[in-house]
């Protein structure tokens, strides 16, 4: 066994022990009151506070440069958010819920229906690089909320942010509440193994066929948060000065590594010029310079640089028009980290590789239309997207948009605001995730929905009983009709 095998099946070991300690720990405690979930909420909201700065140095020195304003917003700010509103209603989430008993007659006589949501134990939680803190706090919301324990392995991509995570979840929490373990593919292989109570992975679709097949073998329920192209049809009606600041804005954020990012944007042959003359203003309004500018984010690693310059080129090989928006005409090719001025692709095809995979990086293929149906019928072409965007004020082609085609959620004039309302749910469908969270349905995602019924003290069921007979016909015979 080489050393590094050694090391995994050690990692394997610690974490079935860590699996076996918080589940123990959960049937001692039994399910936690509302003061303690919040307590732990509390504990969370208190690391983010407490250690905002040092998170985001982290993933500066992760990214090779991030903003640190924008980590601010969205993996502190946007963490905070969540975990307050779960702080906010979980006692209303933790209700009972009474339901209606059938045949209604049962109720009369003291039948009583409803549904107890039951912390389900312990939640292994896998998160990605690029927003490696939302994406840890973000489910441990919910998670808490429902009153679980949680493991989490965090992505081997951002090193010093995860070992930072794993420090800090030990100054706030028992390893009995919380526990990290940090590491590559295969300790994220070992790790979705174990026989959780829940999984939550967010990351790569190809990742997910792993993490399923492992999963399966347990039959634990599993949540995918995947990624995928989420297309943008800018409408007739739309402003495409508004919408092109939009776009660029999400694009740009974190060089457009988000899962959410507008991956093509869809525009009608006449207003093309306009959509690509402002969106290079929006990006020259955000960004007068880029390579030293410490509001632009870098690509993360040598890896992905490569990835995406290939789409660039590839692109260029095969016919479409490249505008490098880059407006201090900056020279890229020497510089110390990695970063990639927002780059437009015009007229793009599908034999291009940038309308193949996922783009997750500054690149925007900008295709046209003729009319609207065009665009819907190219979304449905292709595999389901995790978001899907219009911009336009036609509301009959915006209902015609929404109700056909089918994504994990959608925004209306704007990119990607969907996510940060915590009353919504947040997912994929198909190739791009199975499942959400965030509020209310994060809750019911870490939560079992358990059936209690309490029976009448009257015997009404005595009539179910054999021997049959007669009386007992008639009684079936009445429910058999239309
Ligand atoms: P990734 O799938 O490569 O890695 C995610 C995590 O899975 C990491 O912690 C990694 O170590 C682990 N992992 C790797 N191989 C594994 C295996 N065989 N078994 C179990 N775990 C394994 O994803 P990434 O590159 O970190 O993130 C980018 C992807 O994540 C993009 O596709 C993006 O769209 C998606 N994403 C989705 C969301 C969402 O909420 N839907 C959010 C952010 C990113």
């Amino acid at each position: 066994m080489s050393a590094a095998e050694a090391r995994t099946q050690d990692q394997d070991g610690a974490m079935r022990q860590m699996l076996a300690r918080q589940r123990n720990a959960h049937h001692v405690d039994g399910p936690p009151s509302a003061e303690l979930r919040i307590d732990r909420i509390d504990r969370a909201i208190g690391l983010l506070v407490g250690y905002k700065y040092p998170l985001a140095e982290a993933l500066r020195e992760d990214f090779g440069h991030r903003s640190v304003h924008a980590t601010l917003l969205t993996d502190i700010a946007g963490s905070i958010a969540p975990l307050k509103f779960a702080r906010e209603n979980l006692r209303a989430w933790m209700r009972p819920e009474k339901r209606k008993v059938n045949p209604a007659i049962l109720g009369l006589f003291g039948a009583r229906a409803r549904v107890e949501y039951q912390p389900k134990g312990v939640v292994g939680i896998i998160s990605p690089w690029n927003f490696p803190v939302q994406l840890t706090f973000g489910p441990l919301a919910g998670a808490f909320a429902a009153g679980n324990r949680l493991m989490i392995k965090p992505s081997e991509f951002t090193p010093h942010t995860s070992e930072l995570l794993a420090k800090i979840f030990r100054t706030a929490f028992d390893e009995s509440e919380v526990a990290v373990f940090t590491g590559g593919p295969e300790v994220g292989a070992a790790f979705s193994k174990l026989p959780f109570d829940h999984l939550l992975f967010t990351g790569a679709t190809s990742i997910a066929y792993h993490v399923m097949r492992a999963a399966a073998e347990n039959l634990v329920p599993t949540t995918l948060e995947l990624g995928g192209k989420s297309p943008v049809i800018v409408g007739r009606t739309a402003n495409i000065d508004l919408a092109a600041k939009r776009v660029m804005m999400v694009k740009t954020l974190n060089a457009g590594q988000i899962c959410l990012a507008p991956d093509y944007v869809m525009v009608p042959k006449d207003k093309a010029g306009d959509f690509v003359a402002a969106a290079q203003g929006a990006v020259a309004a955000m960004f007068p310079t880029l390579k030293d500018n410490p509001d632009y984010t870098s690509v993360i690693n040598q890896r992905h640089y490569d990835r995406l310059m290939g789409y660039v080129a590839d692109a260029r090989a095969k016919g479409a028009e490249i505008v490098e928006i880059n407006p201090a005409r900056e020279d890229f090719n020497q510089q110390p980290f990695h970063k990639i001025p927002p780059t437009l692709i015009l007229n793009p095809t599908d034999d291009m590789a940038v309308m193949k995979d996922e783009i997750f990086g500054p690149l925007l293929p900008v295709k046209t239309y003729e009319a609207a149906d065009e665009a819907i019928g190219y979304v449905n072409d292709h595999p389901r997207p995790l978001g899907l965007y219009y911009f336009g004020t036609d509301s009959a082609e915006e209902q015609r948009v929404l109700a056909r085609t089918t994504s994990g959620g959608v925004t209306v004039n704007d990119v990607f605001m969907h996510i940060s309302m915590e009353d919504l749910p947040f997912g994929g469908i198909g190739p791009s995730g199975m499942g959400s969270y965030h509020g209310l349905d994060g809750f019911k995602t870490f939560s079992h929905a358990k059936a209690v019924f309490h029976q009448t003290k009257t015997d009404v069921t005595g009539m179910l009983r054999p021997p049959y007979g007669a009386k007992f016909l008639k009684m079936v015979e009445s429910q058999i009709k239309r």
